[in-house]
């Protein structure tokens, strides 16, 4: 809304601006974009047939929307993005708590500046930033947090008729006219749900006993655990039934969308002084860690593993690739398997395990590590096509690995090895050290877990004999 913005109720009604309700005015905005084939919610991966269909319908029909999955499952991520379908900005009175409409003020301090000035009265106009609000719902959550408050020594005194209490507003009505979302839905106390589904319902709310009316716009939106959701009891009925659209999230179905998550996702620094490569082959074990650990009896399934444990996996192992070249004065940075036990204790913090004898947590860990290099080996190689280095070692070659070892020192070994330098050739590492180096230790590795090399670790280091 360029040159001059209305500044007035008066100038508002001339300009003709007509104020429609959230609901409607994302459902435009959504038609618009979906008629200009733009992207709808920017950064969202994995996703795009499955849950961004749903909630497009569920935007279109108008329906409230309550997002169902385990955690790490950008739940929220996804109904913080909601905020991109609304106008960029939309006008209120000015300096009302709750953005009332102009044309329409609910709070009691806005009528009656409406009452006394009429169109002179003055207005803002808010960035669709200010119109998102949400809250981690739990037990002892209260009426005065998300709806509101009114003063007990007024109620005491008598001094005000229900109507026209002054109310000190609460999360959601501080969120009129935008979007509000509550997490954990089925954590609120039964009272709180009865609380809320009142102000979506009958526009007004029992505070203090007292039935105030509250004729909010808000579109609320809602995320939950599956299993809590669809426990008895946890929600009331017609708060359950008032969601119209129940949108199942699910973690990326494929290696490729986990990666590039943790690729867009992973805390990044500009380190001039070091160039950072990560092998695709390297990228794709932290993503089947997650996988597998996803699928194992020991770990806590209910609760899930986030797809911020790949992330967080993957920034554990380039900081030790980092630290490695910081130490050794290399410049190019590139994570080896070596470097993969530095992602245990990223890991043990990130998944809940299922009834284990304490320290067996890294156990099972190394496991799911080691399951990791080996399905992702088996992508690349052909164990057959590798007798040749087998054979080497078989004939009493033994050579030594490690998360300290120079770069050179691994170009030196490849070349020494019948058969390795081809095997690291389908890796494509160029005449890049740091990479033959990654890609010796995959070989080696993939090597070994197939059973065809022999592995000792001796004081820090790992040596792999026939
Ligand atoms: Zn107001």
């Amino acid at each position: 809304m360029a040159g001059a913005q209305p500044k007035t109720i008066g100038e508002l009604r001339q300009s003709g601006y007509q104020v429609v309700s959230t609901k409607e005015e994302m459902r435009r905005n959504l038609i618009s974009r979906i008629k200009k084939n733009e992207e709808i919610l920017p950064g969202i991966v994995g996703y795009d047939d499955s849950v961004l269909p749903q909630l497009q319908n569920a935007i279109l029909s108008g329906q409230d929307i309550i997002m169902l999955g385990e955690r790490g499952q950008a739940k929220s991520r996804i109904l913080r993005s909601l905020v991109n379908l609304l106008d960029e900005e939309i006008p209120i009175i000015d300096g009302c708590e709750i953005n009332d409409n102009p044309y329409d003020p609910v709070c009691k301090a806005c009528r009656d500046s409406v009452e006394k000035h009429g169109d002179a009265v003055e207005i803002e106009w808010v960035g669709r930033d200010r119109r998102y609000g949400e809250k981690l719902a739990t037990p002892d959550s209260t009426i005065a947090d998300l709806i509101g408050e009114v003063d007990p020594i007024k109620v005491a005194e008598g001094r005000y008729l229900s109507d026209e209490l002054t109310i000190h507003y609460g999360l959601v009505p501080r969120t009129n006219r935008g979007i509000f979302c509550i997490n954990e839905l089925p954590d609120l106390a039964e009272r709180i749900q009865v609380g809320l589904l009142n102000i979506m319902e009958e526009r007004d709310v029992q505070i203090r006993g007292y039935r105030i009316r509250l004729p909010l716009d808000v579109f609320l939106v809602a995320s939950a655990n599956p299993e809590d959701y669809t426990n008895r009891g946890r929600i009331i009925t017609p708060l359950r039934d008032r969601y119209g659209a129940q949108i199942r999230t699910h973690y990326p179905r494929s290696v490729l969308h986990e990666m590039d998550i943790m690729e867009q996702e992973r805390t990044k620094f500009t380190d001039e002084q070091y160039e950072v490569t990560v092998p695709p082959y390297m990228r794709e074990i932290v993503a089947e860690i997650t996988r597998l650990a996803r699928r194992s009896p020991d770990v806590n399934q209910r609760s899930g593993v986030s797809v911020r444990a790949s992330i967080a996996d993957f920034e554990s192992l380039l900081a030790n690739a980092m630290r490695r070249a910081i130490r050794l004065g290399e410049r190019d940075v590139v994570p080896r398997v070596s470097d993969l036990p530095y992602v245990i204790p990223t890991l043990s913090g990130k998944v809940e395990f299922d009834t284990v004898e304490d320290g067996k947590e890294d156990q099972i860990i190394e496991k799911l590590i080691q399951g990791a290099v080996v399905a992702v080996f088996n992508r690349y190689f052909n164990v057959v096509d590798l007798e040749e280095v087998v054979t080497r070692f078989k004939a009493g070659l033994a050579t030594e690995v490690s998360d300290t070892m120079p770069s050179d020192r691994y170009v030196t070994m490849m070349k020494s090895v019948d058969g390795l330098a081809r095997a690291v050739a389908k890796l494509e590492p160029g005449e890049n050290p740091a990479l033959i180096a990654s890609a010796t230790e995959f070989v080696l590795e993939g090597l070994h877990l197939n059973k065809r090399l022999n592995k000792d670790r001796v004081a820090g280091k790992t040596q792999y004999r026939g």
